[in-house]
């Protein structure tokens, strides 16, 4: 016992004089149950009606916009519930905004550019939020976005809204509800919205399906293989920007600008007629970030102008009705349990070759309809 160590220990034997040792005390919990007991009272009482969320997130309420946000977020049915309601009734005052994607491998400096970038946007007034598509839950730990203070001064602007990634699920899963969350954070009048991901990956595909400009980071003198950028995410892009254009890299940026914009010019035109630039940027030093700005206003103003960008949104929005189906359905038969023990079974038996993989297929789906029809 804490309070017998005066007696117990060695260096209190008059042989070792000069040394005591101190009676501690017994330490105290560090939450107490009424406090806990108190804190779940409080947070009952803060649950919100469907109105008060919307009312909430329409008058600009960045409390109650991340709440809505993590019910999206939540996989809770009755979360769900209550999001979908949400979202409904904030989807005509959503739209509104300018949604851009963008992507560069880890150490590009995305969250660099994303702070100076949003600087720029909220200097002149305008409100911006940052939204990310990570489903890899290992990046929660030195993550942009789960690191707010790697974009201090943004994360402090009263006109920035940063969310970190709904890290859980599925890619097809996260980028939905970033989808779902770009609608609440239009309808609370945020109408720059920014969605990052990281350059390497399946998500540039979903990032590029929900914005209006997609926008490519790269370093000078790092080849194509060692960024990891793929041919396609190059095809993607709207602009690409060479950053960490300062002090002697300018020079290498210059020549990559010409290089890249080179090689931009043998790629198939674009459905809008666009033609992506290639721009260089120093996301430390701020410069070259008006230049940016003024090439995302150019294609805007292009694409309003030939209506591309109301058919762009359009294709989007059919888009991901028909995704939301896919997965749901993929979710309801995998999940099913009966569906996954036989499932087990099955590719046993296929892996004996006792039967074909297509009719091992077409059997599960047969079930699967079976059961279904039961409910
Ligand atoms: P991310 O992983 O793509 O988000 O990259 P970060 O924004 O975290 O940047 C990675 C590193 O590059 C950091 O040490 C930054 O300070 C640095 N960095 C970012 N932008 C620039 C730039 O424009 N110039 C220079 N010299 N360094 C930069």
């Amino acid at each position: 016992m804490i309070g017998d160590q005066s007696h117990s220990h060695i260096e209190n034997d008059p042989e070792y004089m000069g040394l005591n040792v101190n009676e501690g005390i017994v330490p105290l919990p560090s939450v107490s149950e009424d406090s806990v007991k108190r804190f779940l009272k409080n947070k009952k009482k803060r649950t919100l009606s469907v109105a008060q969320y919307v009312e909430g997130i329409l008058n600009g309420d960045i409390t109650i916009l991340s709440q809505a946000v993590t019910l999206v977020e939540s996989s809770k049915p009755e979360h769900q519930e209550i999001a979908q309601e949400i979202i409904v009734k904030c989807l005509p005052f959503s739209g509104n905004s300018v949604r851009i994607g963008i992507t560069g491998v880890p150490g590009v400096g995305k969250s660099t550019f994303i702070e100076a970038m949003g600087k720029h946007i909220t200097s002149k007034g305008e409100k911006l939020a940052v939204l990310a598509i990570d489903p890899s839950s290992e990046r929660t730990k030195g993550s942009i976005l789960g690191d707010k203070t790697r974009m201090e001064d943004l994360s402090t602007d009263p006109l920035a809204y940063i969310r970190p990634s709904p890290s859980a699920g599925s890619l097809g899963g996260v980028a939905r509800k970033t989808r779902e969350t770009i609608i609440l954070c239009e309808a609370a009048g945020y109408n720059n919205i920014f969605i990052e991901t990281v350059g390497v990956g399946q998500s540039e595909t979903a990032v590029h399906s929900m914005v209006d400009f997609f926008l490519l980071l790269m370093l000078a003198g790092a080849g194509d293989e060692l960024q990891g950028i793929k041919r396609g995410i190059m095809e993607m892009a709207d602009a690409i920007t060479i950053n960490k254009a300062d002090g002697n890299n300018i020079e290498k940026a210059g020549l990559a600008r010409i290089q890249y914009q080179n090689a931009l010019h043998l790629f198939p035109a674009t459905e809008s007629g666009w033609k992506p630039k290639v721009l260089t940027c120093s996301a430390y030093m701020k410069t070259g970030i008006s230049e940016i700005w003024d090439t995302i206003d150019e294609y805007m103003t292009m694409n309003k102008g030939s209506n591309y960008f109301q058919h762009r949104r359009n294709e989007q929005s059919k888009f991901w009705m028909y995704e939301t189906i896919n997965e749901q359905l993929r979710n309801n038969f995998y999940q099913n349990e009966k569906i996954k023990t036989i499932m087990e079974e099955t590719e046993v038996k296929v892996l004996k070759e006792e039967i074909s993989s297509f009719v091992a297929a077409k059997k599960l789906l047969d079930i699967y309809d079976q059961i279904r029809r039961n409910i």
